[in-house]
């Protein structure tokens, strides 16, 4: 219902989005296959120029020459054949060829004269060794062509880059490296315990989930679950992408469904994780392609090897998504993704034991208060709390400090919500820093009069690499909801910037920076009036709803204009303020207000 409300002008801040390590080790491979033939061509190939120069080539002499030769002693050794000439020895131990005059009394002769004499052919043994380099040199070809022909065939295309791990102790999360989410883990300690045994249940006929669907925002920790209830069973764990079975070719998709089925079954037992399930298991009528033949191949042949499995096969099929209200419902029948656990943000108590667990081994200086992190980090995930300690420590090794200290987590926290700083901010007119000025001050002031359950934690004016030009962070308070009058605080608190703009610049020289926080009020608003029926009716057409949206935003717009209106002495103090020092924190303000409203 709530979110963190990063004002920010001329620019929207992305969410934080964890990179996961894709499997590059088939990549590795073919690589090294192809250095591999490589060499193997090129030794080849010097192996056979170098015989093919060292070997002993017979040097021809006329057959007159070979007879004074053998008068004179200097043949050792002749080898005859039938053919137009023969090879000889002579005393050196050079190879000699001659023309062969088919005498059938040559043999006695040369034996009389004390040469050894062999019949076959005239082959050389360089010749020999010349032949069977070539044939390797050859072969070399052949295989290096086949293979590199190979790698382009549709045949390759099938395979599946699977993130695998089968190394217990180096790739497996356990529970314990879990913090929070106890209501998912609770869900799903029968299934790690199915896995283990899976025959204690098909005694008594009780049938698994043979699939689970984890569900909730980005970063929440689904991948994190279904390792760890690999690594508690100790089972083989492949990872897959639902977007790695969606291929240009049809066929392919559902082909490399069977390839992971098959992989699984053969070890036995397996946990087969399938990322962002939506990629291949989205409703139909959802998105622009909807329907296309690959995508619905690849999850028919899904829910076939499903089916296909028994219970007591002990292997057991997750997915996760971020968005569980767009997929298809044939997925969630019984019988294959029956089991629908929620993975959501982590509340007060979650962040800190997560802060605690990615705390634990790093050396942080005893003013970092993890309990007042946990309590500024609301709508945080544990992506970004790991992001946010990761970040820390890597300032504090940056400045070679000693410890992790709190300007290190300050640094750190901003630069996890809107990036880092913008170094270079030569080309800022000094009009665009003053009226960031007065847009983020009037978010600030909104934030901190018409919302007081939550803390304006910083407002600057220093744009970040993200794009925006400035921010203010507004932290909600922990809640469950929010009531009709607080969603219209929000909206308010969200136009201010651009009614602060307008009051002190005029009409005409209100600007694009306002952009996000427009986008962001225009989507409260449309909640407020058909999810939440806190408008004038429960019911509404399309038409009637979009009236009424348009309706209630200017008028919250007027309600911000008028309010800024009232404090603009304030207001204008808080700016120049910002403009002096370029960020302000909760002290600051506080101060500014109570110097105002107490004069
Ligand atoms: P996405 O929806 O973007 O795929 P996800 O929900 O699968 O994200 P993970 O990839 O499991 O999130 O989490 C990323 C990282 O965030 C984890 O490797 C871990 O470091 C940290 N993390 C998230 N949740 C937790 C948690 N509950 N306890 C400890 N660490 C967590």
């Amino acid at each position: 219902m709530y979110n963190v409300y990063i004002n920010c002008f001329f620019g929207v801040i992305g969410d934080v989005r964890l990179n996961k390590g894709g499997n590059v080790m088939k990549r590795f491979l073919s690589a090294n296959a192809i250095k591999a033939y490589a060499v193997l061509l090129v030794t080849a190939g010097i192996i056979f120029a170098a015989c093919m120069k060292t070997a002993e080539r017979p040097e021809a002499v006329a057959y007159t020459e070979f007879l004074q030769m053998l008068e004179k002693g200097h043949v050792i050794e002749a080898t005859l054949s039938d053919g137009a000439q023969f090879t000889f020895k002579a005393l050196g131990g050079a190879y000699h060829i001659t023309d062969n005059p088919r005498n059938p009394s040559l043999k006695e002769e040369l034996l009389l004269k004390g040469v050894s004499v062999s019949e076959g052919s005239s082959t050389s043994a360089g010749d020999v060794a010349g032949s069977v380099l070539s044939a390797v040199f050859f072969c070399s070809v052949l295989v290096f062509v086949y293979k590199a022909s190979n790698r382009q065939s549709p045949k390759s295309a099938m395979a599946l880059n699977v993130q695998e791990s089968t190394d217990q102790s180096r790739h497996f999360a356990r529970f314990n490296d879990i913090a929070g989410n106890e209501e998912a883990k609770d869900s799903v300690s029968d299934i790690v315990d199915f896995l283990k045994n899976p025959e204690k249940y098909s005694r008594f006929g009780a049938r698994m989930p043979r699939g689970v669907i984890f569900y909730g925002p980005p970063g929440t920790g689904k991948t994190l679950m279904a390792k760890a209830i690999a690594g508690e069973a100790e089972a083989p764990f492949y990872a897959v992408g639902g977007s790695d079975f969606v291929q240009m070719y049809v066929g392919v998709g559902a082909a490399r469904i069977r390839e992971l089925f098959q992989k699984a079954k053969n070890d036995g037992k397996a946990v087969i994780f399938i990322d962002e399930i939506d990629a291949l298991g989205k409703k139909r009528s959802v998105g622009a392609q909807g329907g296309n033949d690959e995508r619905e191949q690849a999850l028919n042949a899904l829910l076939t090897e499903m089916s296909g499995f028994s219970s007591e096969e002990g292997i057991v099929v997750i997915a996760a998504t971020n968005r569980l209200d767009i997929l298809d419902e044939a997925l969630l029948r019984p019988g294959r993704f029956d089991r629908q656990v929620e993975i959501g943000l982590p509340d007060l108590q979650a962040r800190k034991s997560i802060l605690r667990l990615h705390q634990s081994n790093k050396p942080f200086s005893e003013e970092v208060d993890i309990d007042s992190l946990a309590k500024q980090t609301v709508f945080f995930s544990g992506a970004m709390l790991e992001s946010l300690l990761n970040e820390a420590a890597i300032f504090a090794a940056k400045r070679l400090a000693e410890k992790i200290e709190l300007e290190d987590v300050n640094k750190a926290y901003y630069t996890v919500l809107a990036g880092s700083e913008k170094k270079d901010r030569s080309g800022i007119l000094e009009l665009e820093r003053r009226i960031t000025a007065f847009h983020e001050s009037g978010h600030a002031l909104a934030a901190k009069l018409l919302c007081p359950a939550s803390t304006v934690a910083k407002i600057t004016i220093i744009p970040s690499s993200r794009g925006a030009g400035g921010f203010c962070v507004n932290i909600p308070p922990d809640k469950m909801f929010c009531t009709k009058k607080e969603l219209k605080c929000q909206i308010m608190m969200n136009l201010a910037g651009r009614a602060s703009e307008e009051l002190f610049f005029g009409s005409e020289n209100i600007t694009t920076g306002a952009s996000n926080d427009i986008e962001k009020s225009v989507a409260l608003v449309k909640d407020y009036v058909t999810k939440y029926g806190m408008g004038e009716s429960l019911m509404h057409t399309e038409a009637s709803a979009h009236e009424e949206c348009a309706r209630l935003l200017d008028e919250l717009y007027e309600c911000a204009k008028s309010f800024l209106t009232c404090h603009k002495e304030l207001l204008s103090s808080i700016a120049k303020e910002l403009l002096e020092k370029e960020s302000l924190n909760e002290d600051d303000l506080n101060r500014l207000v109570a110097a105002v409203t107490a004069a």
